[in-house]
């Protein structure tokens, strides 16, 4: 495998959160960012994309120091994705809409905030199983952050309706209202799990946005398996976890007929949406994020 070579003009990128030790982004980064310098080295692409621990009391000063060293671009994750928003000159309306940042660049000295999990969400559903969603109807299963871009994502496909569920009402409504005035409210509904077993014969895409299920409770499920008995045939079960590949909800919904799609592609595409960004390239080495991912994951 190519390794990143740092030099005297080696270029800055990063992500941040607290904690960041288990982020699989500096892995597929740099082997993209190595690859690059192998396939186009004359170009003089000389990056490097490091984790920064950068706990909330130091948000500040971080973004100020990271203007100060010339830092490109970074990756943003928990707990900063919304303590970011007043600390960048400006937000796309992409990240506006969701309230949330996950990738800020540096343009004309200004730090820039977008979120591109939205792109890494919709590409399995555009790319794979490309067709017109004008008449469908999505259930997502969770209302957190990721839950926000899924709902905007859905919405970028042109889904029909769009169902929401979550356990909390308050939080439900506050994800609801968080919608309003936005073109996103018109087909979005929330409700409560016990809403589950009348929307499961209707949906399209099944979204699990829940941590139910992941690594290292990996025998556990959002869905019965008498709810998940009623998804259609032929229906899409999308779960946003990658690891274990496949989960449990999966496992379940293609026994009933289902597609699977986990999420894994999200979190590829979402770093080749990033990367896109702080090279202003149209194209990087996307097989190589995928392969190193795959192999880190014990996926073969
Ligand atoms: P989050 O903001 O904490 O939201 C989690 C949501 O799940 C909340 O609505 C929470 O409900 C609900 N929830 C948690 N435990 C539950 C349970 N036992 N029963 C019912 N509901 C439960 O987390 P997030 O950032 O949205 O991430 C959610 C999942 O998506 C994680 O597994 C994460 O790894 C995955 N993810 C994957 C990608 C990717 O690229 N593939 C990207 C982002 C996230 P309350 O609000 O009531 O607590």
């Amino acid at each position: 495998m190519s390794k990143v070579l740092i030099t005297g003009k080696t270029k800055l990128l990063g992500v941040i959160g607290h904690p960041v030790e288990h982020s699989l982004s500096p892995l597929m980064h740099n082997a993209a960012l190595a690859q690059l310098v192998v396939d186009i080295a004359h170009l003089g692409l000389d990056y490097v994309y490091l984790p920064f621990p950068i706990a909330p009391e130091n948000l500040e000063i971080a973004i100020a120091g990271f203007a100060a060293i010339g830092v490109v671009g970074f990756n943003v994750t928990i707990p900063h994705k919304q303590a970011i928003i007043p600390l960048l000159s400006e937000i796309t309306p992409v990240a506006q809409a969701i309230g949330a940042v996950n990738t800020v660049s540096r343009q004309n000295n200004k730090w820039v905030g977008t979120n591109t999990d939205i792109e890494g969400f919709i590409a399995p559903l555009q790319t794979t199983y490309k067709q017109d969603w004008s008449q469908k109807v999505a259930v997502i299963l969770g209302n957190g952050g990721a839950a926000r871009a899924v709902v905007a994502g859905c919405h970028q496909l042109g889904f029909a309706k769009i169902y929401v569920l979550g356990r909390n009402v308050q939080k439900l409504q506050a994800f609801c209202d968080s919608w309003s005035n936005s073109p996103i409210e018109e087909n979005l509904q929330v409700g409560t799990w016990d809403e589950l077993a009348k929307l499961i014969p209707q949906a399209d895409l099944l979204v699990n946005t829940t941590p139910i299920g992941m690594y290292p409770k990996v025998d556990e499920s959002p869905l019965s398996g008498e709810e998940i008995a009623n998804l259609p045939k032929g229906a899409i079960a999308y779960d946003l976890i990658y690891i274990p590949k496949p989960t449990q909800f999966l496992e379940q919904a293609e026994k009933q007929g289902a597609i699977a799609i986990d999420g894994l592609e999200m979190l590829v595409q979402q770093g080749v949406a990033a990367l896109k960004i702080w090279l202003q390239r149209e194209t990087v080495p996307v097989e190589v994020m995928r392969q190193t991912l795959r192999e880190h994951l014990g996926l073969g």
